[in-house]
């Protein structure tokens, strides 16, 4: 598979420009820092996908804040949720009586995040909310509550933006839809 050297190829079109993310960062960011003022929340971040997200989001917050990462995965190299999730890597930090807030890349099935907010309500966290930049809600299994979401996507493949491809673009700046043909490519 090509990184990023022929992206013409491989992105049907653009989602979300740079702009557009931004917006969402800097309007969700307010409605942190008023949900959460006076409280020291915990940011979560889901490793790998949320990093670029968490790093602009959590400067749009006007919070006493600390952060820490785990890594869950369910979804290996395929794409499609095997809602078999496992813990890739642990956070070092003790959630008991903490105010939590997981941010996520994309909400697709939600069995991510129910095994996420589930673990840490376990571990004595006082809440646990959740901050995602997609909300995609066709292929849904549970009926989580995701308090906090940047925009609605459709049924669609998107990569960018920390979302990846077979662990590939990652680093494009904007959110694109990944070409048909190409996911038809990658399953043979
Ligand atoms: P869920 O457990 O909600 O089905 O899956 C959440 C994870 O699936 C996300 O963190 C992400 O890694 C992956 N995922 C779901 N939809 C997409 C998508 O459209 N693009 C990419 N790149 N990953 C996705």
């Amino acid at each position: 598979m090509p990184k990023n050297d022929n992206i013409d190829n491989i992105i049907d079109h653009k989602l979300f420009s740079e702009d557009d993310i931004h917006q969402m960062c800097v309007r969700l960011g307010q409605q942190l820092t008023k949900d959460y003022a006076g409280k020291n929340p915990l940011i979560v971040g889901a490793l790998k996908g949320a990093i670029f997200f968490l790093t602009d989001l959590v400067r749009e917050m006007d919070v006493k804040e600390q952060i820490d990462f785990m890594d869950v995965s369910s979804y290996g190299d395929g794409l499609e949720s095997s809602g078999n999730v496992k813990i890739v890597s642990d956070l070092a930090t003790d959630v008991k009586d903490r105010d939590v807030l997981i941010v996520e890349d994309i909400v697709d099935t939600g069995l991510t995040l129910q095994f996420m907010k589930d673990l840490l309500k376990k571990r004595g966290a006082k809440s646990v909310k959740c901050c995602v930049l997609l909300n995609k809600e066709a292929n849904r299994k549970n009926d989580i509550e995701v308090e906090y979401y940047g925009s609605k996507v459709g049924n669609e493949f998107v990569v960018g933006y920390g979302l990846d491809f077979m662990s590939f673009y990652r680093n494009l700046s904007y959110i694109g839809v990944l070409k048909p043909e190409v996911i038809k490519l990658a399953q043979k």
